[in-house]
């Protein structure tokens, strides 16, 4: 192939010799705006020197501008069909590793190490939208955990990753991720951007880690189960879900609720995050007594 064509007129030759086509399952909807693709590059902080695992390179070009930039980037991919498109895309650059495996089922801060030897890296990707719940509570609770997160996410999924507490949004999602990152929304990008094009509209958030979070670093894992607990079911009432996750007499929740502060017919929704931390300290002993357990997510 010429050298002197764009990466994006590149990427779609070598899509059409390779005969792709795209699989909806797979989330495969494309980017192929090369002014985009460097905004949200430089906005996922993909610049000289830098650590970038991106999930799902697709034709490669996020990839290919991200390398451009002198980022490193290690990109995971599912599609093995796209093997050839990649191997063309970005054939003459060097600090570009592919690696095709399912992002849900590999360890990414395995590779992360592995690939970088250091634990300093950020994650940008347009991510595949039916793995957002499933990647954002990995990528949040990966160890080492990234620098920041910036993904490209369906926007009502986006709205709903940064709600707040007593806004409609507000879920086991939102509320694990703020545990973890502060969160922001950078672009808002229309369906139109993407090929094919998608049914929705779409943006690009940013997450970043908090220095400090409501309850202490050894128990973040046993926080996230409560917070997963919390929010089992909506209807039912905290001290309701915590009883029937953890087995523990109602008495002992509502007792933890008041001395809380809260009252013991509160549903999970209604709770800010610093009241959860509150709740789930107050309740800490309990969970001891109970072998440790993290609750049924
Ligand atoms: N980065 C490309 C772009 O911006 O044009 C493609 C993004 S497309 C929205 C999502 C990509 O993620 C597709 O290439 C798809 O094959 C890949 N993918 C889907 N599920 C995946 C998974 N579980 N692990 C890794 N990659 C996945």
């Amino acid at each position: 192939m010429p050298d002197d064509i764009s990466l994006s007129l590149k990427a779609q030759l070598a899509l059409q010799k390779a005969g792709f086509d795209y699989t909806r399952s797979l989330g495969q909807n494309f980017l192929f705006d090369e002014e985009l693709l460097e905004k949200i590059a430089a906005l996922g902080g993909a610049d000289e020197g830098v650590n970038v695992l991106e999930i799902g390179p697709g034709a490669g070009l996020l990839t290919a501008v991200m390398a451009k930039r002198k980022a490193n980037v290690l990109a995971v991919e599912v599609d093995r069909s796209l093997e050839s498109v990649l191997g063309s895309v970005l054939s003459d650059m060097r600090n570009v590793k592919i690696v095709f495996a399912d992002a849900l089922k590999t360890d990414l801060g395995a590779l992360v190490r592995e690939t970088f030897a250091s634990d300093d890296y950020v994650i940008c990707a347009n991510l595949p939208y039916y793995i957002t719940a499933d990647f954002l509570i990995k990528a949040v609770t990966a160890e080492p955990l990234a620098r920041s997160i910036t993904l490209m996410l369906q926007k009502e999924a986006a709205q709903r990753v940064l709600s707040k507490p007593g806004e409609e949004g507000w879920c086991a999602l939102s509320a694990l991720v703020s545990f973890y990152c502060e969160g922001e929304t950078l672009l808002d990008v229309p369906r139109s951007a993407f090929t094919p094009v998608p049914h929705v509209d779409s943006a690009l958030i940013r997450l970043t880690p908090k220095c400090e979070r409501v309850v202490p670093d050894a128990l973040s894992r046993r926080f996230t189960g409560f917070i997963k607990s919390a929010f089992a079911m909506r209807r039912k009432t905290l001290q309701n879900n915590i009883s029937s996750s953890y087995n523990i007499p109602k008495e002992r929740i509502a007792q933890a609720l008041t001395s809380a502060g809260k009252d013991p017919k509160t549903r999970g929704e209604a709770l800010t995050l610093e009241e959860l931390g509150r709740v789930f300290l107050t309740l800490k002993e309990i969970y001891e007594q109970t072998d440790g357990k993290e609750g049924k997510t």
